[in-house]
């Protein structure tokens, strides 16, 4: 029995509270291997930790509970949680993907999957008609992110799980940049979340980590069934890690948008600031879809600055937000999406989907904002030519 309502307390009391057997608050480290058997073809709960972990199991008890799922599993990344169901399909299937997915999910279709004949379409899911109208026999499911990197383009997820359902496909969300305390896919209609626990979920830069999550029996069956068989588990104590930085996701995302809000508004007001990508600013054009969907805009934003700033400059001249890979952590990140993320790209097509040399991509950690808005205004003027 559930003796609490809010996410709030489901992020510290959800799945399997602390343990049982000492009372101890917190599910312990199960660092083993194996397990003992009573006796020959006895039906034993815990063989074998590839196959279950009491650990890993705990914390993919609780972020089903978060997610509204029925199943949840962990992964050894986010990346082998996104092949593990990629390896849902067969050759000659097709999956639909966003044209700003993850560029990892993409390298691994393009790269991985298509040596397999399961082929990928590119599709602008913000586009309904176009998204509809890319539907064949040979597409299985869609895939997408809301909002998506590095543009911040909100994609209708409840139209387009509607949609899947309609043609029978799947409809898979990749829910990292906004975790399940700001939007609930499998609630809004989509058949599988998952999740870069890497990000916001682990919240402190110190693992990485992938989540999958459905709310059928059939695909937690299936699934159940390819994360023993190709093995990408996550550690035990990464499973600790994971459920100790849930613990405090909501205070941690209050503060990380509050800060992201005043961060966007003031980007806004900055002569040097020629764009600003956040869908918790009212004139975005993904705002109110988001905010149909979404608690809020989440922490990630992207500007552009100027011509008269040289972005090299920039990224040199900041004192306390740090250049580096990845987001979601306590700490602001900002990368070059041009020659880090989306690097991938041909500069022409780069520049004409607006990825141009100076967009900058910002991941709002929980520092005090005004030490923050300091570091950008004078990483601004040092990079003025
Ligand atoms: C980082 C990321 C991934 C990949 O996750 P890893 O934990 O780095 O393997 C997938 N999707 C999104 C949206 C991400 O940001």
């Amino acid at each position: 029995m559930k003796n609490y309502k809010a996410m709030e307390s489901a992020l510290i009391h959800g799945g399997i509270f602390g343990d049982p057997l000492t009372g101890a608050v917190n599910v312990p480290i199960y660092q083993t291997s194996t397990y003992r058997q009573e006796g020959i073809g006895l039906d034993v709960k815990w063989e074998y930790s590839r196959t279950g972990n009491p650990t890993r199991a705990a914390l993919e008890a609780l972020i089903a509970e978060l997610e509204g799922g029925t199943a949840g599993f962990a992964f050894a990344s986010g990346m082998a949680a996104i092949t593990a169901v990629l390896s849902l399909f067969r050759a000659g299937d097709r999956i639909l993907i966003s044209s700003n997915v993850y560029g990892g999910t993409y390298r691994v279709l393009d790269k991985v999957f298509r040596q397999f004949d399961i082929r990928y379409g590119i599709v602008d899911t913000t586009d309904l008609s176009a998204l509809e109208s890319a539907i064949a026999p040979d597409v299985k499911a869609i895939l997408v992110e809301s909002p998506a990197n590095p543009l911040m383009t909100v994609t209708d997820l409840a139209a387009v799980s509607a949609l899947a359902k309609g043609y029978g496909i799947l409809s898979i969300v990749d829910n990292t940049f906004m975790t399940p305390y700001l939007q609930q896919p499998l609630k809004l209609g989509a058949d599988i979340v998952i999740h870069s626990a890497t990000k916001y979920l682990g919240g402190h830069s110190d693992l990485v980590a992938g989540l999958v999550l459905v709310n059928s029996d059939a695909l937690a069956k299936q699934l159940a069934f390819l994360q023993n068989a190709t093995g990408g588990v996550l550690a035990p104590f990464d499973a600790f890690l994971l459920m100790r930085g849930i613990k405090t996701l909501s205070v941690r995302m209050d503060r990380h948008v509050e800060n992201a809000q005043k961060a966007a508004e003031w980007l806004k007001g900055t002569p040097a600031v020629k764009l600003v990508y956040y869908p918790g600013l009212p004139d975005d054009p993904g705002y109110e879809i988001n905010r149909k969907q979404a608690r809020n805009g989440g922490a990630m934003i992207s500007f552009e600055l100027d011509e008269r700033h040289d972005f090299r400059k920039f990224f040199t001249s900041l004192k306390l937000i740090t250049l580096a890979e990845s987001l979601g952590g306590v700490e602001s990140l900002v990368c070059h999406p041009a020659t880090m993320t989306h690097a991938a790209i041909p500069r022409e097509i780069r520049v004409k989907v607006g990825i141009t040399d100076n967009l900058i991509r910002l991941s709002i950690g929980i520092e005090n904002i005004h030490d923050l808005l300091a570091d950008l205004e004078q990483a601004i003027l040092e990079s003025e030519e």
